[in-house]
Formats: structure tokens, sequence, C-alpha cells
């Protein structure tokens, strides 16, 4: 209803000033010099309806992450999959061969960033949309990264809930625990969460918990300069399709399937709200009519 009456109104010239106010106050508090870079760690190729259920076919997908430069620290939103498979491709046991993962050596996420001249170390939060091994592979890489993430969703990482264990690797993320006799679990700084979170305090990086593909799914809000707002699903959303219509990925993909109709409607009050832009880690539509790093969103 609201979406509808947002369609009549902007077909009026004042109505679409006002809607640009809307927009800029939405960012107002972020701050000046502030991107967003799209990148892909290579692609996978599986059956659709893993995806979306009812689908036939092979689809081709990215495996989207993603940089925000701010002046407070650089933020990694998800870290791809582990770059080991590169040469190791026995390190995914049969996941390689039922995602045929891209493999060559420009995907690693060194090389990725090479590209906007970044290194590993230049990240401060390494924020994880979730713990499975294409969105969660790389965390090795970032010794020196506060890790953000839901308390829930590392406790499934370490110990899924059965039927829910296929796409966690244990050595992804074996690194963040402590030593033996250590009181803290974590072995490098971690932000734990049990809910939502203002990275920044500024609204520019807004951390949103979604029980839904997985125990503790996040996504994560940006509020650019110019561009606006985008919004990140990581896999609580698949496809814009699987949006659009509420439909559902398999029973496989999802662990929570009305925590994720939840989290489709939370993206599409956001798109109402502050007229969100939303990049899916996985749709290959969405993904190819967006801007790749090197270029970026302001
Ligand atoms: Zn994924």
């Amino acid at each position: 209803m609201i979406r509808r009456a947002r369609t009549l109104l902007l077909g009026v010239a004042a109505s679409a000033l006002a809607w640009a106010g809307l927009a800029a106050s939405a960012s107002a508090a972020s701050p000046d010099g502030m991107k967003l870079y799209v990148f892909s760690s290579g692609a996978l190729t599986l059956d659709k309806s893993v995806i979306q259920n009812g689908a036939s076919g092979k689809t081709k997908i990215p495996v989207g992450f993603f940089i925000i430069k701010h002046p407070k620290g650089n933020v990694l939103f998800d870290c791809g999959n582990n770059d080991r498979i590169i040469t190791d491709p026995n390190y995914w046991g049969p996941l390689a061969a039922g995602l045929d993962p891209v493999r060559t050596p420009d995907v690693a996420i060194d090389a990725q960033m090479q590209k906007i001249g970044m290194k590993p170390d230049d990240i401060k939060y390494l924020v994880l949309g979730h713990f499975h091994a294409d969105h969660a592979g790389n965390i090795g890489k970032f010794p020196h990264a506060t890790v953000v993430y839901q308390r829930d969703e590392i406790k499934s990482a370490f110990w899924p809930a059965p039927g829910f264990a296929t796409f966690y690797i244990t050595g992804d993320f074996a690194m963040l625990r402590a030593g033996i006799g250590k009181g803290m679990a974590n072995a490098q700084p971690v932000i734990e969460l049990e809910g939502d979170l203002d990275l920044f305090g500024d609204g520019s990086v807004f951390i949103h918990r979604a029980v839904s593909h997985t125990p503790g799914s996040e996504m994560l809000v940006v509020r650019l300069p110019k561009t606006g707002t985008v919004v990140l699903t990581s896999d609580a959303v698949y496809l814009k399709e699987n949006l659009d219509k509420n439909i559902l990925p398999s029973i496989g993909s999802v662990y929570n399937p009305s925590g994720m109709l939840d989290a489709y409607a939370w993206v599409r009050r956001m798109q109402d709200l502050e007229g969100a832009d939303v990049i899916f880690a996985h749709d290959p539509d969405t993904f190819k009519a967006h801007k790749q790093a090197p270029d970026s969103y302001e």
C-alpha cells in the first residue's frame, strides 16, 4: 500500500523533491569521503532450487563481499570463499563438486583488495553476515581486525543444529578460539552481538540482526553521503525475486522460515522509508547491475 502510494507520488515533481529530501536527511550524518566497494569472491554454480524453493536448473551466482571506507576505520562485510581452495579444492570436501567455485588466483581476497590499494591489515572491522563457507572463508587473513558477529551465529558455526551443518567449515573460523586455559573464548578482538549495532554511532553503518538463513544472520545498512541508503543482505535474502514475491529457499538454506519472511519485510520497509538500494550476495542480475571495485559508491 505504502509502496503504491509512493509510486503515484513520484509522478508529481513536488513530491519527487520531497522524496529526495527524505533520502538526504537519512544520510545527513554520513561523513564525507565514505565509500562502498562491491566485490565477488569468484562465483558458484548450483541448483537454483537451493536458493529459491521450486526453481529448476543450474544457476551461476556471484559471491558478494563489500568494503566500506569510513573515516573511523574500514569495514569488510563478509569475506568470501577460503582462498585455500584455489590450490586445494579438497579443503571444501564434497562442497567443491557441489558448488563448483571459481578458483582462479585473481579471486583471492588479497588480490581483490589490491584493486583499491588495500591490504588485509587495513580492515578495522570484519562484520560477518553469517559463518557459512562462502561468507566467512577468509577470517584467518584478518588477525588484527575486530570481528563483529551475533553470539548465536558463532555457537551455530562451531556446533550447528541437526540438519544445518552443511555449509560451516570449522577450519574457516577455528582461529577465533583462544588457547587452552583462557577464560575468554576469543583469540582476537570481537564484538559479540545479541541484536543490532550502530557501528560508528553516526547511523552510517548499521548492523541488523535477522534470525533467518542461519541462527545469527545479520544484514548491513550503509548510509552514503551521495548515494543514500544501501542494504547488504548477505543470505538473509538470496534473490530480488525472493524478496519481491516472498519466496523462501529450500529447507536446508533457511533455519527459521518465518524469521526469513520477517527479514524480507524489514528490507522492504527500508526500501519504503529510505528508498534503500539492495545488494544481495548471490543475485547475479542485481550484482551485474551494480558498479564493481575499483569503482565505488559515494
Ligand atoms: Zn552464501
